[in-house]
């Protein structure tokens, strides 16, 4: 018996975040409570305490909370002394916000298509676009793998130019045994709620081994102050919430385990659509584990499957329907149409599925029985 029979049309969400509050109310509660009886709002002891526990998850020295991910990328380049003049590689398959960090610091984002079959960055394509202008190589951990780290940390280290992790699709993705975010000279991450480590709220983190550096970027959230009313330079108020660090820091200790079910949600997905339509896969990289951020099917014949999905009562998503290099806000960086074509191939026929832990056995059958029959 499946949800849909009955009187009316479950939906089968695309996440559905009203499902995990339950399960940790508790913790979730009283962990506010705290936060709440002791007033310290603003860099208080909730967020020196999520960023202990969060350095300690990745695997390095220091991590800094701050108001989102976008900020923590701005912020990192910021703290790498990248700026105008200066070029930051990046993936032409990605969020819009890895490139409008770097044209915020007022860098030249300059992208490089995809592979084709991990959708991840292409390296070969970071190789061709570096010159001496390049300062820095943004890869992104795209939908929960990781991108090809040791070939970028290759290229980077051949050319001396820092790699800034973007990594707010993959909270516990690991790549060679390392958990991404410890890889390059930083790692950033969002805590959006929607992304596998969710706030209630806006929320985002830089991890880094380097002392130096994090005393930097810890200046640069705090309105460039490490002294009050001392300025040492022009920083910004991208400070994290304690609210949203004493939600995150109960949530932290629950990753793992959503990270697991994600995983066998996406096994089922994998057997029950095997040999399915014209459906295929994000391939696997090489040495990387999958925290299923994102379950991407192609097909193309997207468009009519989804509105299939759709007319069935299955939402989904489609990551990302306008590659950056068409979107209006970038026609200034002069690419066009055909400049990137593995990523333009990927935006026309990419779909995601649902996908998030609290994902049921019977919603993962109501999907792929959909798409089955869409097929026949
Ligand atoms: C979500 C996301 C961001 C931005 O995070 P926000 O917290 O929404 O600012 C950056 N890069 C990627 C790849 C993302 O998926």
């Amino acid at each position: 018996m499946t949800a849909s029979q009955g009187t009316g049309l479950d939906i089968v969400p695309f996440v559905d975040l009203t499902a995990q509050y339950p399960a940790i109310q508790g913790e979730v509660d009283a962990a506010l409570r705290d936060v709440f009886e002791r007033c310290d709002f603003i860099l208080g002891r909730a967020v020196e305490a999520f960023e202990g526990a969060f350095a300690r998850f990745i695997g390095v020295e220091h991590a800094v909370g701050v108001s989102n991910g976008l900020d923590a990328l701005c912020l990192s380049l910021r703290g790498l002394s990248i700026g105008a003049g200066d070029e930051v590689i990046l993936p032409a398959n990605t969020y819009i916000a890895t490139a409008l960090a770097v044209s915020a610091v007022g860098a030249r984002p300059v992208l490089v298509d995809c592979d084709p079959s991990t959708f991840e960055m292409d390296v070969a394509g970071i190789e061709a676009a570096i010159n001496r202008r390049t300062r820095a190589i943004i890869p992104v951990h795209l939908a929960g793998q990781a991108a090809d780290m040791r070939s970028v940390m290759d290229v980077a280290q051949r050319h001396e130019v820092v790699v800034i992790e973007d990594a707010a699709q993959a909270h516990g993705t690991q790549y060679e045994g390392v958990p991404v975010g410890g890889l390059g000279a930083v790692g950033c991450f969002s805590f959006y709620p929607g992304k596998n480590l969710g706030a209630y709220g806006d929320g985002g983190m830089i991890t880094t081994h380097d002392a130096v550096l994090a005393a930097r970027l810890r200046q640069l959230r705090n309105y460039g102050q490490q002294v009050k009313y001392e300025h040492v330079e022009k920083g910004v108020n991208a400070r994290l919430d304690s609210m949203q660090a004493a939600i995150l820091n109960v949530k932290l200790r629950h990753l793992p385990a959503w990270n697991q079910a994600r995983e066998q949600h996406a096994q089922a997905y994998l057997d029950l659509l095997d040999g399915v339509g014209d459906i295929r896969f994000q391939s696997p990289v090489a040495n990387s584990t999958h925290v299923y951020h994102l379950f991407m099917i192609v097909s193309d014949h997207r468009d009519a499957l989804q509105a299939h999905l759709t007319a069935a009562g299955i939402q989904t998503g489609i990551h990302y329907p306008i590659p950056i290099h068409l979107q209006s806000a970038y026609q200034d960086l002069g690419y066009g149409p055909g400049d990137f074509p593995h990523t333009e191939y990927l935006a026309r026929r990419m779909l995601s599925l649902p996908m998030f832990p609290e994902l049921q056995e019977h919603q993962i059958k109501r999907v792929t029985t959909a798409i089955e029959t869409f097929f026949i």
